[in-house]
């Protein structure tokens, strides 16, 4: 799914849990939860586009911009701002992890990357783990509008969750 899904969601359960090493354990969990949706995602491949890499880093900082905003306005007190921040960011982190293995090819981890790749059960898969899944899932318009649709239900969920 795209950041701001899990940083959204992960920042909400933060904020339930209310305590920082919950908040990461039970963020970072929640990516794979997350993650068995079937959704859309940028393409490594489409990376190199201008357009999707703009994208891609405008995505965290509108996530953040808006928990910033929400809990602004909510008055969050120190440790709901920790707890909700640690759960976003560690909801997160897997994809940052996924793309620091792939660059680095670091291959004593490629683990992870299979893990994270039969999360994504409804995805075709290379037989390679270090060759991208894109050119087996083409993202036709139809594909990519369902697959932002199945991550707005996370989105609202987790605005109400951090807003309430
Ligand atoms: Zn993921």
């Amino acid at each position: 799914m795209v950041i701001s899904s899990h940083f959204l969601a992960g920042a909400a359960i933060g904020k339930a849990t209310g305590n920082p090493i919950l908040a990461v354990v039970f963020g970072f969990a929640l990516h794979f939860i997350m993650d068995l949706v079937p959704h859309w995602n940028y393409g490594y491949k489409h990376l190199k586009k201008i357009k999707t890499l703009i994208l891609v880093l405008l995505d965290p900082f509108l996530a953040f911009a808006l928990f910033v905003t929400i809990g602004i306005l909510r008055g969050y007190n120190s440790a709901t701002w920790i707890a909700a921040f640690l759960g976003g960011a560690a909801c997160a982190l897997p994809d940052l992890i996924e793309l620091i293995i792939r660059i680095l090819k670091i291959k004593p981890l490629s683990f992870f990357l299979k893990f994270h790749r039969n999360v994504h059960w409804f995805d075709e898969k290379p037989k390679d783990i270090w060759e991208t899944a894109e050119d087996m899932n083409i993202y036709t318009k139809k594909r990519i509008f369902w697959g932002i649709v199945t991550q707005i239900p996370f989105v609202i969920v987790s605005i109400y969750l951090l807003a309430k």
